[in-house]
């Protein structure tokens, strides 16, 4: 059986390269004998495995040597719990820009641990486009922002880093982080689920300012939500997913061999201006979120008539486009775009949605 095209929104396509290095290494890496999976994290083979992963991500996304990266578990949606966990402390407040699903269900996990704060965003304008720099207003006295910069299921996506002065920039990254250059320094911690841009579900990447990295802001914050902790023991201070590490690890060399974030950058937004010029073009294929928020990564459409949205996910999965169908809780359609996503697929998925609208056009 082939490989189909998967627009999942994660867990999501994998570099084929990567998966097939995996293969060849999945009993014996190295010469060492054993699987990855089989190796103890505190050996000296997955310690070259996991500094080897580090020192790759640090090249590509150029982090500066005050700024750790972690290696957690626990999904994006432990971060949501974390960062309140140990930079939201007490009388303070945190700044909160909503552009959707995943925005929401971050300031509402923050909320059980202090004060939220609206900064921007909101159902208002119906999640259809972020805010425009001039409609954010901080708070100055923040303990830190947290955004979205990439609403995965809305398909909405930040051009542009918002600016919150001297309060720290908190940013869940998950469905956005590595599909083009980014400046490290701007933030104050950026996190991201692994399964749609680094590797396999179970890993979660924080890439965090050393000066936040303090004393947990609550004194009952969990060992194992302390940010500190993860930093004083490479994130060894329990077993890490090592399969996911190494796999990440190969990932972010992929990346590198492919040209880096710049190339990966070029290669995005061309594989979405493809899509979208397609969407605008046609009176068949609908996109709900303003031109000047539209996501590179998780590009939502709809069909102007929506009976025929069955027909078009059957066609396309018999056509080898898989995973076309929008999130259950808004509908539509959604093809991800990630950077393991070859343009061919997106040429073919054009050309599928060409002959669609011409056949029941
Ligand atoms: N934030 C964003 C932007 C996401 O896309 C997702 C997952 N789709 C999450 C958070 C939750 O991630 P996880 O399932 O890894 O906890």
């Amino acid at each position: 059986m082939g490989r189909v095209f998967n627009f999942s929104s994660g867990p999501a396509v994998l570099p084929q390269p990567v998966l097939e290095k995996v293969q060849s290494e999945l009993l014996d890496w190295q010469g060492s004998g054993m699987s990855v999976m089989e190796m103890s994290h505190r050996g000296e083979d997955f310690t070259a495995i996991a500094t080897r992963a580090e020192a790759a991500l640090r090249r590509l996304l150029d982090i500066p040597d005050d700024y750790r990266v972690l290696f957690l578990q626990g999904g994006a949606t432990a971060q949501f719990s974390m960062v309140p966990m140990n930079l939201l402390r007490e009388g303070g407040s945190a700044d909160f820009i909503d552009t959707g699903i995943w925005s929401r269900k971050a300031m509402a996990e923050a909320a059980r641990y202090g004060r939220v704060r609206l900064a921007g965003g909101g159902e208002r304008n119906g999640y259809a486009r972020v805010p425009t720099p001039d409609e954010l207003d901080f708070d100055p006295a923040a303990l830190y922002v947290h955004y979205t910069p990439n609403e995965t299921i809305g398909g909405v996506e930040f051009s542009y880093v918002p600016d919150s002065g001297s309060v720290p920039l908190v940013a869940d990254m998950s469905s956005t982080i590595l599909s083009r250059p980014l400046d490290v320094r701007r933030f104050g911690l950026i996190y991201a689920g692994a399964q749609k841009n680094i590797g396999p579900a179970g890993l979660t990447l924080v890439i965090v300012r050393e000066d936040l990295l303090g004393e947990p802001a609550t004194a009952a914050t969990p060992t194992v939500f302390d940010y500190r902790v993860y930093a004083d023991n490479a994130s060894m201070y329990n077993t890490p997913p090592t399969f996911a590490w190494y796999i990440a690890g190969e990932v972010f060399e992929w990346i590198e061999r492919e040209g880096g974030l710049k190339a990966m950058g070029e290669r995005n937004h061309r594989k979405a201006a493809k899509l979208y010029a397609l969407l605008d073009a046609s009176d068949f294929y609908r996109s709900p979120v303003a031109v000047d928020s539209r996501s590179w990564m998780n590009a939502t459409f709809t069909l102007a008539d929506e009976a025929l949205s069955a027909a078009f996910l059957e066609g396309a999965e018999s056509s080898g486009l898989k995973n076309l169908k929008g999130h259950r809780s808004v509908g539509g359609m959604r093809a991800s775009l990630y950077n393991a996503m070859p343009e061919a697929g997106v040429d073919a998925l054009v050309e599928y949605m060409r002959e669609f609208e011409r056949v029941h056009g």
